[in-house]
């Protein structure tokens, strides 16, 4: 079992309460991964003021000084990939394989911001009178609060935390306390890296307590969030009385279409991955399938065969293709959403039972589930599941497809299977979200791209990732000169 203490200031921190909040494999709840000193809202509020003290020196450094230490923490991060990548499995239970590529994303966001920070300017705009130099710079916010979900716990902080130091700022961080190791083993690598102490902070608590005290804290001058639409619709309100910068990026309903035309092995492969992979519980998972009437009955019966067959297990045994449900909360959840499914009229085809034989009862493990005769109407077509749960429903053609496809109030990402030109591009044109795949899985981002939803997904005023995330983490300053005189 591991231990961490909050790090606040450069120092690995006890709190104030005296209480301490453990981790447990979800694949083998007789595993304690980690224990921590859970903070409470003094803990933030000291972070908060530690981070304010540091920034107006780490502010004075230029980019390139400061992606120096992003890029020396990708280099420490990369010798310890092994290591951490079995801790992630062991905290969330996402499989190693999959863990494995989270951290190898991690070690690159920090690689690629590092490298950006050598193109971090404003802009010359040329003046409407002679000898005039009229000119933008970038400026830091101030303190920024970044507060991340379980599901990615390395790679959410990263891509938030890269962009956000690189541009200048100073960063309170509150990870999820399902998973917060990670987030911890981030301000590790990089103080190791020579990050100046009170540049980063990481705090691990309630939201109710940690995440409230980094929304109302009049100090902290910008908040990005990665969570639920629950928790975001009320941060956006206290965070909107002052005034403050924020970014929400929540969840989703994701479609896939499958057009007539499509390759329906390459359909069901793709499908497969995208509802099925990460336990179905990535923002961008396919949680509706929808299929053209002419190819519907050969689809299902394939994908219900190939879903069958996917070996559920505990993601660090080799050949094992989904872990477990990160919580009791979650699994019970996922059940549930099968059950109202079938209670409003869905034919579950597979799936959808907690498996309790031999290890498996030791976890939160759960057979993917299929739902078939799903209509736009029911809970399971419109509400997020987080989990391996999927709907198929059918469409007459490829125009009713797109309708189905839109017609949720979220749009996070869609995909869709074709080899019609005309309608793949038709697709991108007409779909309503911020990420449109042809011919790939719903899941799986470039972290170079730029990355967010539109509707009730997201604030859909900033996007994260790319070069395009430093825009949230800094504002622009015009400047007027004349040397006309
Ligand atoms: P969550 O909303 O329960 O928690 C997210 C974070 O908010 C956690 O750190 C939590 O402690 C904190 N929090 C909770 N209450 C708070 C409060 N009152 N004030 C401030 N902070 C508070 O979400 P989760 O269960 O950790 O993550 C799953 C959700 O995240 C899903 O809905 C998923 O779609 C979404 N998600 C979205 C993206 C994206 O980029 N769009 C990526 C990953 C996950």
């Amino acid at each position: 079992m591991r231990t961490y203490r909050n790090f606040i200031g450069g120092e690995w921190v006890t709190h104030s309460s005296g209480t301490t909040l453990q981790t447990l494999n979800p694949a083998d709840t007789r595993e304690v991964v980690a224990e921590y000193a859970l903070a409470e809202r003094p803990d933030a509020a000291a972070a908060v003021a530690s981070a304010r003290a540091a920034f107006p020196a780490w502010a004075e450094l230029t980019p390139v000084a400061r992606g120096r230490i992003l890029s020396k923490a990708s280099q420490v991060l990369e010798t310890r990939r092994s290591e951490l990548a079995e801790l992630l499995t062991r905290e969330e239970g996402k499989t190693l394989a999959e863990s494995t590529a989270e951290v190898q994303r991690t070690v690159d966001i920090f690689r690629f911001f590092g490298g950006l920070s050598y193109t971090l300017g404003g802009q010359t705009i040329p003046h409407d009178l002679p000898r005039q130099l009229l000119y933008t710079t970038r400026q830091p916010l101030g303190v920024v609060g970044l507060i991340t979900p379980w599901n990615f716990p390395f790679a959410i902080p990263a891509w938030k935390l890269a962009p956000a130091l690189v541009a200048g700022n100073a960063v309170v961080l509150k990870p999820s306390s399902l998973a917060p190791a990670l987030a911890l083993e981030l301000a590790r690598a990089l103080a190791e890296a020579g990050l100046p102490n009170g540049v980063l902070n990481v705090v691990v608590g309630q939201g109710a307590t940690v995440g409230e005290e980094l929304t109302d804290n009049p100090a902290v001058a910008a908040v990005s969030f990665t969570g639920s639409h629950a928790v975001g619709h009320g941060m956006y309100q206290r965070l909107a009385l002052r005034l403050a910068r924020v970014q929400l990026e929540m969840g989703g309903k994701n479609p896939t279409l499958v057009l007539a035309d499509a390759d329906l092995n390459l359909a069901v492969g793709l499908v497969l991955r995208a509802a099925f992979g990460l336990t179905g519980q990535a923002c961008t998972a396919t949680s509706r399938v929808i299929v053209e009437r002419p190819v519907l009955e050969a689809f299902t019966t394939k994908l219900v065969e190939r879903t069958r067959a996917l070996r559920v297990g505990n993601g660090l045994h080799p050949g094992v293709a989904m872990g477990p449900a990160v919580s009791q909360a979650q699994l019970v959840s996922d059940l549930d959403a099968v059950d109202v499914a079938q209670a409003e009229g869905a034919r579950l085809l597979c799936g959808g039972q907690r498996l309790t034989e031999g290890d498996f009862a030791r976890g939160h493990f759960l057979q993917p589930a299929v739902l078939a005769d799903v209509n736009p109407s029911m809970r399971i077509a419109r509400e997020e599941v987080f989990g391996p749960v999927l709907a198929v429903i059918p469409a007459g053609d490829f125009e009713e497809a797109i309708s189905l496809a839109n017609g949720v109030d979220t749009g996070l990402a869609a995909s869709v299977v074709t080899r019609d030109l005309k309608k793949a591009m038709l697709f991108a044109e007409k779909i309503e979200v911020g990420v449109v795949k042809i011919n790939q899985i719903s899941t799986g981002l470039a972290l170079q791209a730029p990355f967010g939803g539109v509707k009730q997904s997201s604030t859909d005023t900033f996007r994260e990732q790319g070069a395009q995330a430093v825009d949230f983490y800094s504002r622009l300053r015009t400047v007027y000169l004349d040397y006309s005189v």
